[in-house]
């Protein structure tokens, strides 16, 4: 009976002590974004996932939880750790480095309103902030998106993420979405499933939709002639969103599609690709 007690006692206390698990080495480059997938730390894991202090949404499943890692544009390149949080215990589980990455560069000429904003204008771009900050706040622990996630058009690319950019021969700044070549009212898809948290007329990307997948992640369709859906709509893979166009802040007509997860503007290229293993 004693033995059995023993033997009672020793296997809840390895199912419930934290202090055990081995953490993941983990690297990832300025602007990218990675689906880690790890032993879970306890079984039906209640507490939180932190990584660089921020609280990270995650999906617990079948003994792995699984979450999104996103790198700023802007990383200073220093190591940080993820953290999983349970009431008063706290275990490593991820060790993160970051490798240098390094950018094009190149020159637009936009018209100057664009550039040079009017005291109205920077009302408007203020205002919209505001309201954009508050769409990609979203529901973050509902999970919508299902399997990879897509192009939004079969295109060429005519700037990559992470561009560096000197508007009209004067203003610097940094391109953190895909520009797709797309001629005037060509259909542009939804990259996965998910539900419209933006549909509406902004300063920079003209007509844009947003969606939101889930988990963190966010998907940002821009320039568009026309837009299609409506906030609250629920998307499915290959829906479209609306017709491309060249409406906001514009060279010519182009699909602008920007992939945001924790708040940080990332590659979409790196989503498709971490998602491809879903
Ligand atoms: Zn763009």
């Amino acid at each position: 009976m004693k033995t059995l007690i023993l033997l009672l006692f020793l296997v809840s206390c390895s199912s419930t002590n934290l202090s055990s698990y081995t953490p993941y080495n983990v690297s990832i480059k300025p602007g990218e974004v990675k689906l880690l997938s790890l032993k879970t730390p306890r079984k039906n894991a209640k507490g939180k996932v932190s990584c660089n202090n921020q609280e990270i949404p995650y999906l617990e499943n079948n003994g792995t939880i699984s979450i999104f890692l996103a790198e700023t544009y802007f990383s200073k390149l220093k190591p940080f750790s993820c953290q999983y949080i349970e009431k008063e215990e706290k275990v490593t589980i991820a060790n993160i480095k970051i490798e240098k990455k390094a950018f094009p560069f190149e020159q637009l000429s936009v018209d100057r309103k664009k550039v040079f904003y009017s005291k109205k204008d920077l009302k408007r771009i203020l205002k919209e902030a505001k309201q954009l900050k508050l769409v990609y706040k979203g529901n973050k622990k509902d999970v919508f998106f299902n399997g990879p996630f897509a192009l939004p058009i079969k295109s060429k690319v005519t700037s990559i993420y992470g561009t560096k950019r000197l508007f009209n021969n004067n203003k610097n700044s940094q391109h953190l979405g895909t520009d797709f070549r797309a001629k005037l009212g060509t259909s542009i898809r939804v990259s996965n499933v998910g539900k419209v948290v933006l549909a509406d007329d902004l300063f920079f990307s003209g007509n844009t939709v947003i969606i939101d997948h889930g988990l963190g992640v966010f998907t940002m369709y821009g320039h568009l002639s026309k837009i299609s859906v409506k906030v609250g709509d629920q998307m499915n893979k290959g829906h479209v969103v609306g017709l491309s166009g060249m409406s906001g802040r514009v060279t010519g007509p182009h699909l602008h599609w920007g992939v945001k997860v924790h708040g940080h503007w990332v590659d979409g290229d790196s989503l498709i690709l971490e998602t491809e293993k879903l």
